[in-house]
């Protein structure tokens, strides 16, 4: 079997890989969309052969996890290429596609696996593992052809609330690997990043919800479920309804798991223009008792919010997103210092600190490692002896 990074070798986002086996038969891993695209175009496909018009030799695309950028590249290739994904990935597509996002897509072709269970593609055998990290639904691949195993690790963290799955993985590794794929995110952010427990995070919101006189205002991802959680936990302890979007709402009610809060708990509500729903809360209706309140400020929340009293020195701002997405919420971050709201950064990053990479690397002693979705994987030379550096599109050896 051979591998080529399409893109991924030196950078965060984007990922893409194309793996051959010896009868010529092809396999995708991951067509994401990179993230410094200012929009997501065609031109932007990396050049493998068969995206925009199938062809008999390429016999689908895996998608390890509902992030775009791992993903976001699909909307411009012919939909008849057969598409594999969790039932997650699935379901969260589907409520955005409901919601008209513009990353979502749909396929004649979509295939959903489960996690542990194989599965073959022809010639590739496929193990899919469930991972810890921000995007629900995660997974990494064994992905077995000609005798040869290649273990690719999408992207993963332990300290997330399925920290389990990791320890799970490194008492029951997978043997006898050739190549382990391993993303390296955090090399180079060690310092701008912070890597503490998704638990421990509750407290720090709960200090805050404490000593905010109003109304708390949260910037997080509505896919980053384990916040979701965190925060809804948090408020419950302070007493305090957590408001949404039904964007947010429908993704939570999507992924049927009866312990994420839902629009049909009582301390859960969906931001709303009129109160006809019994889970519907207004903004009239928060002013009444704004220290009752966490918002989770979705565009069009803010757009209503922005121009009440709600917003004021007595309420607060928590920023709970990686930093470089700060850019993107200029407008809120702006105004919330206009109004002289205290703001707070409460985040952890969604993937592996070094540690982390060491102890994964050491339990699944693979012959070989490549580091992908990383900006310094030469970094990964000083850690592990066996690195091995590759290039966007350079072909080797699995
Ligand atoms: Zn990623
Ligand atoms: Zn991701």
């Amino acid at each position: 079997m051979k591998a080529c990074i399409k893109r991924g070798a030196k950078e965060i986002g984007g990922s893409a890989v194309e793996l051959t086996a010896t009868n010529g038969e092809r396999l995708i891993v991951d067509l994401g969309l990179p993230l410094d695209a200012e929009e997501n175009t065609a031109d932007l496909l990396p050049d493998i052969k068969g995206l925009k018009q199938k062809t008999d030799d390429l016999l689908g695309i895996l998608i390890s996890h509902p992030h775009q950028d791992h993903y976001g590249l699909v909307l411009h290739i012919d939909k008849s290429i057969p598409i594999y994904m969790g039932e997650a990935t699935a379901k969260i597509m589907d409520v955005c596609i409901k919601h008209n996002l513009p990353q979502a897509f749909t396929f004649e072709n979509q295939h959903i696996f489960e996690s542990y269970k194989p599965f073959n593609i022809s010639t590739f055998k496929i193990t899919p593992y469930l991972v810890d990290h921000s995007a629900y639904g995660a997974h990494a691949f064994l992905i077995e052809a000609d005798g040869r195993r290649l273990f690719y690790s999408g992207d993963f963290r332990a300290h997330g609330r399925k920290g389990k799955l990791f320890d799970y993985l490194i008492k029951n590794p997978p043997k006898d690997i050739d190549v382990l794929m391993m993303e390296g995110s955090c090399l180079g952010r060690e310092l701008s990043e912070k890597y503490p427990s998704e638990q421990s995070l509750q407290a720090e919101f709960e200090k805050v919800f404490k000593q905010t006189k109003g109304a708390v205002f949260i910037q997080s991802s509505s896919q980053n479920i384990d916040r979701v959680v965190t925060i809804y936990r948090a408020a419950k302890k302070n007493g305090r309804t957590l408001v949404m979007s039904g964007y947010t709402g429908h993704i939570l009610m999507a992924l049927n798991n009866p312990h994420l809060p839902s629009f049909k708990w009582p301390d859960v509500k969906k931001f709303a223009t009129d109160s006809t729903m019994p889970h519907h809360i207004t903004k009239e209706m928060i002013e009444k008792n704004p220290n009752k309140y966490v918002i989770m400020l979705g565009g069009p929340i803010f757009n209503i919010l922005k121009n009440g009293s709600l917003i004021n020195e007595n309420t607060s701002f928590i920023y709970s997103m990686w930093e470089g997405y700060k850019e993107l919420y200029q407008e809120r971050l702006s105004l919330m210092k206009e109004k002289q709201v205290p703001m707070f950064d409460i985040h952890t990053s969604g993937h592996a600190d070094i540690p982390t990479l060491k102890q994964f690397a050491a339990a699944l002693k693979p012959k070989k490692i490549v580091p992908i979705h990383t900006f310094f994987p030469e970094q990964f030379k000083e850690m592990f002896d066996n690195t091995e550096l590759h290039k966007d599109n350079e072909i080797f050896e699995i």
